[in-house]
């Protein structure tokens, strides 16, 4: 199942105009991942150039005054990329090098995520251009607002629902559903997943993300004879899903033994002391400083010795220039396209197996479909019930995945990638053309 995937150069599509194509970015990623799932599609690659192109793009103005008085204007997106299966579903990152190539390949990764666990919705994304952390509490809520507004030509409960993504949270997603809601006139709590508890959020929603990396990779270790007891991890992102990763982790018996943030890189081969970083993660905002372990050089982060690496930050991590480092056996992408093609080839030629983005981090979206359920419904489940069925639908789907991994000598990516295009592709076929 480890055999490469024949790949064709992005470049041969017909680009849209307001691309570069001297500089695709992520899109130009996700474009290959496509070219390396097509000969699989049978009949159906007749759709297969839906997918190359986003259904729908909204870039905003978002303008804001400023505590002392001026006036700041910020780049917003929503990309509803393909909405064949329901109604559009993703994230919204705030962070100062977004960009709209960017938004475009995550809108497009939800829509293959949300098709391979089988959840009823197609895949957007939304963004600002912005680093949060420059603007106080009102700034920060007066870009939120007024970037809903903007984006309210687009969503809405059954036509597209944001969730929180990198550096946005449940107070954002709180902010979100009250501007929806004051300006269509009745509280909404379904427009987006992610709230807090009190206003329709559900139970488990948080840790959701980490959950699932753990459980797609204990049933990845059970199939490949790996011992999660006493396995040595590697995190970059120490967040919502590294954090709860590596928590879950360590609590099945793995050693983390190294973690990278923002604000540094630490070590400790004896096992990291997982409780006391979060805590120390929560006082002061990242991993570095944190008293029980060393300090390491940032680029050494990926050539330490461990038996999993859980890249959980950006994307564009994992590259030709540092995959040959790796010494892990086991790669769980919890963040979204932290891996490029050329490294992706590189791990597998190396036999490391690599559990993709597109269904190792769908736990957060598929307790997002649990919350938008609840919402409709007004009936909240107990967290155990949700992680219950958060845990059954991860195995399942993982499971599915590796069995067409290992039927056509694919890796796990373009594995996922032919279950959930062959989906969305069916769906577009039944539903056909209109006009
Ligand atoms: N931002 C998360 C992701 O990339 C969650 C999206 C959602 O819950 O809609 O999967």
């Amino acid at each position: 199942m480890q055999a490469k995937d024949s790949s064709a150069p992005a470049m041969a599509h017909a680009l849209p105009s307001y691309l570069n194509p001297d500089h695709l970015g992520p899109w130009g990623i996700y474009l290959q991942q496509v070219d390396r799932v097509t000969p699989y599609l049978g009949s159906l690659a007749r759709w297969v150039e839906t997918l190359k192109r986003p259904k729908r793009i909204l870039v905003v103005d978002v303008p804001i005054e400023m505590d002392d008085g001026r006036i700041a204007h910020f780049e917003g997106y929503r990309v509803q990329h393909n909405l064949s299966r329901g109604p559009g579903k993703g994230g919204v990152r705030f962070h100062q090098d977004v960009t709209l190539s960017e938004v475009m390949a995550l809108s497009a990764w939800m829509s293959v995520k949300n098709a391979a666990v089988n959840v009823p919705y197609g895949g957007a994304k939304g963004g600002i251009r912005v680093d949060p952390r420059t603007l106080s509490k009102g700034e920060l809520e007066r870009l939120t607002r007024r970037y809903t507004s903007e984006i309210g030509l687009l969503i809405g409960p059954s036509k597209d629902i944001p969730a929180p993504d990198v550096n946005t949270n449940g107070q954002i997603m709180a902010w979100m559903m009250d501007t929806y809601s004051m300006n269509t006139g009745a509280t909404a709590t379904g427009v987006v997943t992610g709230k807090p508890i009190d206003l329709g959020g559900s139970l488990g929603r948080v840790e959701a993300t980490g959950r699932g990396v753990f459980t797609v990779g204990v049933e990845a270790a059970k199939l490949t004879g790996l011992s999660v007891q006493g396995a040595r991890v590697a995190v970059q992102g120490f967040g919502n899903v590294g954090g709860t990763a590596g928590k879950l982790f360590a609590e099945a018996g793995a050693k983390v033994v190294a973690v990278q943030d923002h604000t540094g890189t630490i070590h400790n081969a004896n096992g990291l002391d997982v409780p006391a970083l979060l805590e120390h993660v929560t006082n002061t905002g990242g991993v570095g400083g944190f008293a029980g372990a060393q300090a390491m050089d940032a680029k050494d982060f990926w050539g330490v010795e461990c038996d999993i690496l859980i890249p959980a930050a950006l994307e564009g991590q994992i590259t030709k220039d540092n995959a040959g480092q790796i010494k892990a056996k086991m790669v769980i992408e919890g963040a979204n396209g932290p891996t490029t093609p050329e490294a992706d080839d590189i791990l597998t030629d190396k036999g490391v197996l690599v559990l993709p983005d597109v269904i190792a981090n769908a736990g957060g979206v598929t307790v997002s479909y649990f919350e938008w359920v609840q919402d409709f419904s007004s009936f909240f489940w107990t967290e155990d019930e949700i992680n219950a069925r958060l845990v059954r639908i991860m195995q399942e789907a993982f499971a599915a995945v590796w069995a067409v991994a290992q039927e056509h000598k694919v890796t796990l990516r373009t594995a996922t990638f032919i279950v959930a295009c062959k989906r969305m592709l069916h769906a577009r076929e039944m539903r056909g053309l209109y006009p």
